[in-house]
C-alpha cells in the first residue's frame, strides 16, 4: 500500500495523537477511536497499539480491514462500520469476532442463516436518521425488531446513526433532529429487550454537540489532529489539538530564474523578478496535488517558499529568493516540509487542504501512503 518509489517521509508523532484521544475522554469515557483507510493515512496498526491501554473499541471501514487490524495483533473489539459485503466477509464475523453493522435486512437474513452453523454473532444496527447513505429508516424499526426477536443467535449489541453536518452550524437544528430520531429508534430496541450501545457522534459533534454524546464518541478527524470546525465560529473548539503528520521531501537542485523566464510545464509562472528557486521532489504522484499549483508554499529551514508553476508527477518547484536573502542556506538534500515542518512557519493541515481545494481528511488519507516513520 505504501509508495515506495520516492522520497518523501511522513512523520507521524504517535505522542500528539494520544494528547488529542484525551481531550476526548472528558466528553465520555468511551471513546472509540476510527482507524479506517489505514487511520486516515496514519497506519492501522501502529495507531492502534499507540491507542491499546485507552480504547476498548476500534471502528474501521470494511470488514477485510477490520480482519487485517486483527491480525495485526490487535485484542479490542473491533467494529467494521461499513458492514459485511460479501462471503469472505460474512465468514470473518465469525473467524475473527468482528462487530460488523449491519444496514439492511438482507445482511441480517444472511447473517441469520448462517449463525444456524456458525453459532451466536454480536452485531451492530446502523440506523439512517438523515445521511441518506446507508441503514435502517427509523419507520423500519418495529420490522427490524420484529426480525431480531425470531433470530435470537444475532445479538445486537451496539446501534449507531452518522450525523451529515455537525460541522456546520447553520445545520444545528437538523443535527438535533437527528439526535432526537436516533434516541427513539435507541429506546424503541432497548424496550424490546436489546441491549444496545448507542453512539452518534463523530468529532464535530462531539465537540459542539453534548446532545449526541451518548454511550460513546466515534473519533476521527480530530484523532489526527484535523480540526473539522476549521473555518467556522465554532473553530476555538479545536484549538488544543495537535496534528499527528508531518511531511517532507527533499531539495535536489537550487538555481537562478532570471526575470522573464517561465518554469515548469507550460511556462505558467514567469519570474516578475531575478530569483532563486528549489526543486522539491514531490509532485502529484506522491500525492502532492496538482491543484496545488501556482497555489501552495512548503516550509523551508522554518521559512515559507511559495509554489511557482504546476507541480509535475514527482517534482515542483519553488521560490526560495528571500529564504537565501535572509542569509539562509539552502542546498540539495535539505527538507522542504509539505506539511507541519519547523518553527512558525509549520504547515497547518487546514491550510493545506484550503490551497488544495479539499479537506484534511483528503490530505491526510493521500500524504500518508508515503513511507512513514513513527516517533
Ligand atoms: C469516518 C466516520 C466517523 C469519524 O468521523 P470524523 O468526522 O472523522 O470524526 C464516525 N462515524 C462513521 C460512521 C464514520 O464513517
Amino acid at each position: 500500500m505504501t509508495i515506495d518509489y520516492n522520497k518523501l517521509e511522513v512523520r507521524i508523532n504517535l505522542d500528539n495523537l494520544r494528547h488529542n484521544y484525551r481531550i476526548f475522554t472528558r466528553f465520555s469515557d468511551n471513546v472509540i477511536p476510527i482507524i479506517k483507510s489505514d487511520a486516515y493515512g496514519h497506519g492501522l496498526a501502529e495507531v492502534s497499539r499507540a491507542l491499546e491501554n485507552d480504547a476498548s473499541t476500534f471502528g474501521v471501514g470494511f470488514v477485510n480491514e477490520a480482519v487485517l487490524l486483527r491480525r495485526s495483533g490487535c485484542k479490542q473489539r473491533i467494529m467494521a462500520l461499513l458492514g459485511p459485503i460479501d462471503d469472505a466477509d460474512f465468514q470473518a464475523l465469525w473467524d475473527h469476532e468482528i462487530l460488523a453493522a449491519m444496514s439492511h435486512m438482507g445482511q441480517l437474513e444472511r447473517a441469520a442463516a448462517m449463525a444456524e452453523e456458525r453459532g451466536t454473532l454480536n452485531i451492530g444496527l446502523k440506523i439512517d436518521t438523515g445521511m441518506r447513505r446507508l441503514g435502517f429508516r427509523p419507520e423500519e424499526v418495529d420490522e427490524l425488531i420484529e426480525f431480531l426477536k425470531g433470530h435470537s443467535k444475532l445479538k445486537p449489541v451496539m446501534v449507531t446513526s452518522h450525523l451529515a453536518s455537525a460541522d456546520v452550524p447553520e445545520h444545528k437544528e437538523h443535527v438535533h433532529g437527528q439526535a432526537r430520531a436516533f434516541e427513539a429508534v435507541v429506546g424503541k430496541l432497548r424496550e424490546a429487550g436489546f441491549d444496545v450501545e448507542a453512539n452518534l457522534a463523530n468529532s464535530a459533534g462531539s465537540m459542539v454537540h453534548p446532545p449526541c454524546h451518548m454511550d460513546s464518541l466515534r473519533l476521527g478527524i480530530s484523532l489526527y489532529g484535523g480540526n473539522p470546525l476549521h473555518g467556522t465560529q465554532w473553530a476555538d473548539a479545536g484549538q488544543e489539538l495537535k496534528p499527528a503528520m508531518d511531511v517532507s521531501a527533499p531539495v535536489m537542485q537550487v538555481h537562478p530564474l532570471g526575470k522573464g523566464e517561465g518554469i515548469s510545464y507550460g511556462w505558467t509562472h514567469v519570474a516578475e523578478r531575478d530569483c532563486m528557486v528549489a526543486i522539491i521532489g514531490a509532485g502529484y504522484a506522491d500525492c502532492y496535488s496538482r491543484s496545488l499549483s501556482g497555489k501552495g508554499f512548503v516550509n523551508i529551514a522554518g521559512r515559507r517558499a511559495p509554489v511557482l508553476g504546476r507541480v509535475c508527477m514527482q517534482m515542483t518547484a519553488v521560490d526560495v529568493t528571500d529564504i537565501l536573502g535572509e542569509g539562509t542556506e539552502v542546498v540539495p538534500g535539505d527538507r522542504a516540509w509539505l506539511l507541519g515542518g519547523p518553527g512558525d512557519a509549520a504547515i497547518t493541515p487546514e491550510e493545506l487542504a484550503d490551497w488544495w481545494g479539499t479537506i484534511t481528511y483528503e490530505v491526510f488519507c493521500l500524504l500518508g501512503m508515503n513511507q512513514r516513520i513513527y516517533t
